[in-house]
C-alpha cells in the first residue's frame, strides 16, 4: 500500500523561495510515490492575522502557486482546512493528551510572543497541537517541512505515544522529510526567509520585481569594496544560485571569480536575477493560466475538500471508538 503524505502551509501571503527549496519541492516530487494531501491551514494563519480582508485571496494565490509549481490537483488532495472541520474535533481530543508545558517551552512558541506580544491568544499556544491533528486526522506517515517545523514534528510524535497508550494503538508517529535545503535564508541573508519578516522572494514575482529584489540582497557581508576577495560559502545569493543552476562549470568560475575578485557582488547578483527570472519563467505562465480561471481553482478545493472528508471520517469513527466516546 502507497504510504500517505500531508503537509499545509498558511495562506498568509503567496509562497516564496523558502516555501520552495524548503517544502513545495518535496510535495511535488512525493506525488509520485505517495498518496498526498496538500492543506491550506486557514485555521492556522487565524492565530496571526487579525485583519481578515485577505484571507480567502491569499488562499486562492496559494493554491496557484502549488497548481503552477506542479502539485496535480488529479492524483494529490488539495483544500481549504476549515473545509473539513474534523480537524477541530480531532484537536479537542489531542489537546487531552498534550500538557500545556510541551506548548509554552516551544522555541516557536515563545518566538510568536515575541512578535505579537498583544495578542497572545489560546490558538496560538495550541497551534502544535491543530498541526498535529492535521497530520493525523489524515493519517499521514511522511510531512514535507522546512526544518522551522521540527519541534512540531516531535510534538506530534510525542503525542501519538501519549494517545496511543492511553486509548490503544490508533496513529503511528509520522516522519517529517526535508529536502536539501531546509532552511533557506532571506534577502537580508541572516534571517530565515519568511513571509512576517518580509524578507522574501515571491515566485510570482514579477521579473522587474525578482531583479529589483535580488539587486537589494546582502551578499557576504564581510565583502566592503568592489576589490575586497569574497567568500561564497557565506554568500545567500551564491547558495541560492546553486538551487537553481545545474551548470555547474559556469558555478565554479563564479566561485574562483568571486574569491579573486575578479567580479563583484554587483555583477554576479545581476547574473542570478537572470537566471532565476528564466528559471521562473515556465512557473508564472502555469501560473497565469490558472489564474484566469478562477472557478476552476475554486473547484479543485471543493473536490479536494470532498476526498479529505471521506478520510477524516474514518479516523474519527476510529479515535471515537478509541477514547470511547459515548
Ligand atoms: P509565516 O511567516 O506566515 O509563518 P512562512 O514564510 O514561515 O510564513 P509557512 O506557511 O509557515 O511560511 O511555511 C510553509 C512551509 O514552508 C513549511 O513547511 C515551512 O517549514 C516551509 N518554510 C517556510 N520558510 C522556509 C524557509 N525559509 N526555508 C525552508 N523552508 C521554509
Ligand atoms: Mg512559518
Amino acid at each position: 500500500m502507497k504510504g500517505r503524505v500531508f503537509s499545509g502551509a498558511r495562506p498568509t501571503a503567496r509562497q516564496h523561495l523558502g516555501n520552495y527549496f524548503g517544502a513545495i519541492r518535496n510535495y511535488v516530487a512525493l506525488q509520485k510515490d505517495y498518496e498526498c494531501v496538500y492543506c491550506v491551514v486557514d485555521f492556522h494563519a487565524l492565530t496571526s492575522m487579525v485583519d481578515t480582508t485577505h484571507l480567502r485571496e491569499y488562499t486562492f494565490e496559494m493554491v496557484l502557486d502549488w497548481l503552477a509549481a506542479g502539485i496535480d490537483p488529479q492524483r494529490s488532495i488539495v483544500f481549504v482546512q476549515s473545509h473539513v472541520p474534523q480537524v477541530l474535533e480531532l484537536a479537542t481530543i489531542l489537546g487531552m493528551v498534550t500538557p500545556l508545558g510541551w506548548l509554552t517551552r516551544l522555541p516557536t512558541f515563545k518566538d510568536k510572543v515575541r512578535e505579537q506580544p498583544d495578542n497572545v491568544n489560546y490558538g496560538l499556544v495550541g497551534y502544535p497541537v491543530l498541526m498535529a491533528a492535521d497530520i493525523l486526522l489524515y493519517k499521514a506517515d511522511t510531512v514535507p517541512v522546512g526544518d522551522d517545523q521540527a519541534s512540531h514534528l516531535e510534538i506530534t510524535r510525542e503525542m501519538v505515544r501519549r494517545f496511543n497508550a492511553r486509548y490503544g494503538e490508533v496513529f503511528a508517529e509520522p516522519q517529517m522529510k526535508l529536502t536539501e535545503a531546509p532552511r533557506i535564508l532571506g534577502l537580508d541573508g541572516s534571517a530565515k526567509m519568511s513571509k512576517s519578516l518580509g524578507n522574501t522572494i515571491e515566485l510570482a514575482d514579477s521579473p522587474e520585481e525578482i531583479a529589483r529584489k535580488v539587486m537589494s540582497a546582502v551578499t557576504d557581508p564581510a565583502r566592503q569594496y568592489r576589490t575586497d576577495p569574497g567568500n561564497p560559502d557565506v554568500c545567500n545569493i551564491f547558495t541560492l544560485h546553486k538551487l537553481i543552476s545545474s551548470d555547474d562549470d559556469a558555478l565554479e568560475q563564479i566561485d574562483r571569480d568571486c574569491r579573486s575578485a575578479d567580479i563583484g557582488c554587483v555583477e554576479h547578483k545581476r547574473m542570478f536575477a537572470e537566471e532565476l527570472i528564466e528559471y521562473l519563467a515556465p512557473f508564472r505562465q502555469i501560473r497565469e493560466q490558472y489564474a484566469s480561471r478562477p472557478d476552476a481553482v475554486w473547484d479543485i478545493l471543493r473536490d479536494g475538500a470532498e476526498r479529505a472528508r471521506v478520510i477524516a471520517a474514518q479516523t474519527m469513527e476510529e479515535v471515537r471508538q478509541a477514547v470511547r466516546l459515548p
